[in-house]
């Protein structure tokens, strides 16, 4: 193989065989493939996109670089939920343990943050002592034990996945189709789940910006992972704004502590459970929607779902006592109205690289993350606001950095006289 021959080929439009893409993913995890090759090449997957036959070969390349979990012997339904990426999007923090209280066993591999979306690992990592690295004997005990584990990929399962993760956040080179499909879809079908719902984010907040570009993804996902026998069903989600009322690292967790104690925002809640119904259906755990998500609330409202949480953080040796100090960010600016009418449009992909500027992402390989970073959002689309009044709260523990974000959030809203009646969506 001469990798420089496979980027060309990629490069003028051509496909790859299933040969070439094995020997190039192979070649990169041994070390022979450079970092700067693969990335050419991921460059070129980026604008000239890959087949139906090269996505799958791509699948199925990623999933078998590790170990495949084994659940055959569950006598519970073994399911996951996978969202597209979002800003505010703290829904796997919440859903896991529900559906663990449900009796759904959920063995779920997560991301750390992409491009301007934020990362269930980074959040959970605001838990002093949470490990998202365990072997694989250790992860399917816990999810044996409890019902629900949340990890990270590693060199044991989806290795390709771990290292094309960072370099496409590295490289730009995140928003593809084939390599949206084959990332999510490989660590999930290496998790030996039954079945899976995935949360597709449409808008100007999510790496979809049009029902075109998501359906085609959708189709995408679901074709190749029926191809596994998995049972699986796609929501289309609106990002066009942030979900919920923070954005950030433990303020995410936090938020997600108040859905699971029965207090959590409308728009959070309402795809929480839209998302668990159709699990739930898949389970034969629930015979109707309306059922389902009947069954989901009363989990909610009992806490039940919150002593889940509880102990998946406590198994995985997450210290909820000593995150306290992450809630606490040493710098707080508030961004106020200038005008008085109704907040219109939030620009939120800049929302996003906003938060990894204030701390929640990482610029470099080499940045650390500031746990106590986020934003709260005070007012949100469709909300009258008065001249003066608080739009966003934002903080974090370096006062430079904070300094860099107002510079960027200014220009993330649009205040208008009047309401906005056709409200970006679907
Ligand atoms: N989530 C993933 O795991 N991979 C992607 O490429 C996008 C979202």
């Amino acid at each position: 193989m001469i990798p420089a021959e496979i980027i060309s080929k990629k490069r003028d439009g051509l496909p790859l065989d299933e040969v070439e893409i094995k020997n190039f993913i192979h070649g990169y995890l041994s070390g022979d493939i450079t970092k700067a090759q693969m990335s050419a090449l991921l460059m070129a997957i980026y604008f000239k996109s890959m087949n139906k036959d090269e996505t799958l070969c791509l699948t199925e390349i990623m999933v078998n670089s590790g170990t495949k979990l084994d659940f055959h012997n569950s006598k519970s339904y073994v399911a996951d939920k996978h969202s597209t990426g979002g800003i505010g999007d703290k829904i796997s923090l919440i859903l896991a343990p529900l559906m663990a209280a449900s009796g759904i066993k959920t063995p779920m591999i997560a991301g750390r943050a992409l491009g301007f979306t934020g990362g269930t690992i980074d959040k959970l990592k605001a838990i002093p002592g949470f490990n998202t690295s365990p072997s694989l004997t250790e992860f399917k005990d816990w999810v044996d034990l409890i019902g629900a584990a949340i990890i990270s990929q590693s060199k044991e399962i989806c290795p390709a996945d771990n290292k094309l993760y960072s370099l496409r956040n590295e490289t730009g080179t995140i928003s593809s189709l084939p390599l949206i499909c084959s990332s999510i879809l490989s660590k999930k079908i290496a998790e030996g789940i039954h079945g899976i719902v995935l949360d597709i984010k449409v808008g100007n907040g999510a790496f979809m910006k049009t029902k075109e570009d998501a359906l085609e993804l959708g189709c995408l996902m679901q074709e190749v992972g029926s191809t596994y026998g998995l049972n699986i069903d796609v929501l289309y989600t609106n990002m066009n704004q942030p979900l919920g009322r923070f954005a950030g690292l433990a303020c995410e967790v936090n938020e997600s502590i108040e859905c699971l104690g029965g207090n959590g925002p409308d728009d959070l809640m309402n795809i929480t459970y839209e998302l668990g119904s159709k699990l739930l259906l898949q389970a034969k755990l629930a015979d109707t929607k309306i059922n389902a998500i009947a069954k989901l609330k009363k989990l909610v409202e009992s806490k039940i779902a919150l002593k889940f949480f509880n102990s998946m953080i406590e198994n995985q040796n997450g210290n909820l006592n000593a995150f306290e100090k992450n809630l606490t960010p040493r710098y707080e600016k508030i961004l106020y109205a200038k005008s008085s009418g109704y907040l219109n449009i939030i620009d939120t992909e800049r929302i996003g690289w906003a938060l990894v500027e204030l701390g929640c992402g990482s610029k470099t390989p080499n940045d650390t993350l500031d746990y106590t970073a986020g934003i709260n959002f005070v007012k949100k689309t469709g909300e009258e606001v008065k001249i003066n009044e608080p739009v966003m709260r934002i903080f974090n523990s370096n006062q430079n950095r904070l300094n860099n974000t107002l510079e960027l959030l200014l220009k993330t809203f649009i205040i208008e006289k009047s309401p906005n009646k056709t409200q970006l969506f679907l």
